[in-house]
């Protein structure tokens, strides 16, 4: 069934009856669940890649069937094996006074209910998936928002998850901007929210109303410190990675990148090599496309803004031409935009400020990013750096790939999002831990029930002191 603002409301009460009729569903369901998932991606996976493509004017099926088809599967994967345990009681220490009269504590995950998951365009699978991976582990009930900005494929998922599931486990409510104003309103019991941080400021006030609980995946500017200890070939490898894939336009890709003035030729030198090495390897085939006109004029602009405010600015591409043109602004004046707006493109502005110190500080002056990449050898300075500053993630001598890790938690903190969740953080992220205490066989009860006597100011000051 397709869903819209009108009937949101209904579509959102079938899912909690659901949730309401079966408010533990089993190990063995869940399995089923995720199974579901997985052959929902495997058995469309060319109608994903092209769906995708249309989306974004021409985005390479290796790309997409990587980045949204195979993550999404590897993290179903994980659930699958792990599952169990996750769903396992946590034993916890009961106070020393009342585990002397036989009293125990564990702490027990159960669904929350019904969550809902509004999705962004840059990774339209992934993005919707991973979340919903940790919303079905867990034994909620999902409905998902996904990106009118991707439209084919959104319509590919409303069709598929109709298809795979019934609309009392997961359902999509496609649709404009009205339809995701009105899904957010509705009393979920959990919403996760991927996207950028001016519509995350309406989600929590619209979610206030509901007293409904958060999680959210926003942006930012994700600093790389270049040391001076760095490998510039390498650093400069995983940059232009960094910047060709999804054409820079990823939540993890590296924003700006900090360095020393007498080292900025010679990266510059090694960047130019690594981004023709990508392109005449590759060719436009294994590129992707920024995603709408919008998008490509608002990259244009921060580009001829930072040039305008005195920026030097370089093109790199390679032999082929092809899409992938990686641009860098050096230097723009304190008061071009691209110093504090999110690129989400392939376009990397680079700072020359070489000290350590002086790095920290420039990081610290804006909200904590996403992430912050270090690449040196140097193990004390990137201690530094992560006791320093803070961030969702650190990651040492590489990008991206932080992501490929299902174990990790995923997330961002202060402006960059709040709530963490992928594996077992995502299972936790969207279960009600319960804290269970059942009583012992001894009635400590009677300890400090009055009349008050010498015993009870005994066990009074007894307890301050374990
Ligand atoms: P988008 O425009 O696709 O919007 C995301 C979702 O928000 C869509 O489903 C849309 O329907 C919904 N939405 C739009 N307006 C709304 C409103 N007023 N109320 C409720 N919902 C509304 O995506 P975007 O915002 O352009 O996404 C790009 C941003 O997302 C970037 O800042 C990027 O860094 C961030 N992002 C973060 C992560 C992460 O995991 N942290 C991942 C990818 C993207």
């Amino acid at each position: 069934m397709s869903v819209s603002s009108n009937n949101l409301e209904p579509q959102f009460q079938v899912l909690r009856k659901a949730y309401y009729l079966e408010r533990y569903p089993s190990l063995a369901a869940r399995l089923d669940r995720l199974r579901r998932v997985k052959a929902m991606l495997t058995e469309h996976e060319s109608a994903w890649c092209e769906a995708l493509s249309q989306d974004f004017g021409y985005r390479s099926a290796d790309q997409s069937s990587f980045a949204d088809i195979t993550t999404s599967i590897k993290s179903v994967n994980h659930a699958l094996k792990n599952l169990k345990f996750w769903m396992k009681a946590e034993r916890r220490t009961p106070d020393l006074s009342l585990r002397m009269s036989g009293a125990k504590t564990y702490v027990e995950a159960f669904p929350k209910g019904v969550v809902g998951i509004v999705s962004p365009w840059n990774f339209p699978i992934n993005l919707a998936l991973s979340p919903l991976v940790s919303v079905l582990a867990a034994g909620n009930r999902a409905f998902i928002k996904p990106s009118e900005a991707t439209p084919a494929t959104s319509a590919l998922l409303e069709k598929l998850i109709s298809q795979y599931f019934t609309d009392d486990e997961v359902a999509v409510a496609c649709g404009d901007v009205d339809v995701a104003q009105a899904f957010v309103k509705l009393p979920f019991d959990h919403i996760i929210y991927t996207g950028g941080e001016t519509v995350a400021k309406h989600i929590m006030r619209d979610a206030a109303e509901n007293l409904v609980p958060l999680t959210l995946e926003l942006g930012g500017k994700s600093p790389v410190i270049v040391s001076s200890s760095a490998d510039l070939k390498l650093t400069a490898k995983r940059i232009a990675f960094g910047k060709y894939f999804n054409a820079g336009q990823i939540c993890i890709a590296p924003d700006y990148l900090l360095i020393a003035e007498d080292r900025l030729e010679a990266f510059l030198l090694d960047l130019k090599s690594a981004v023709e090495h990508a392109d005449s390897s590759q060719g436009s085939a294994d590129s992707v496309s920024i995603v709408n006109e919008r998008h490509r004029q608002r990259i244009d602009y921060l580009i001829a803004e930072g040039e305008s405010a005195n920026a030097r600015v370089m093109r790199f591409s390679g032999h082929n031409q092809s899409a992938y043109q990686l641009t860098v602004v050096i230097n723009p004046s304190a008061d071009a935009g691209i110093n504090n707006s999110e690129i989400f493109g392939p376009v990397l502005l680079i700072k020359t400020i070489g000290d350590l110190s002086e790095q920290i500080a420039y990081i610290n002056q804006s909200s904590h990013p996403l992430v912050i990449y270090y690449f040196g050898r140097s193990e004390t300075e990137f201690r530094r750096v992560a006791r320093e500053t803070s961030s969702g993630g650190l990651v040492k001598n590489d990008v991206i790939f932080q992501y490929a890790n299902d174990d990790l938690p995923f997330g961002g903190v202060g402006g960059s999002g709040m709530g963490k969740y992928r594996g077992e953080y995502g299972f936790k992220e969207f279960s009600n831990n319960r804290a269970v205490y059942k009583s012992g066989i001894v009635d400590v009860s009677g300890f400090v029930t009055p009349p008050y006597s010498g015993v009870f100011r005994m066990v009074n000051k007894l307890m301050r002191k374990i």
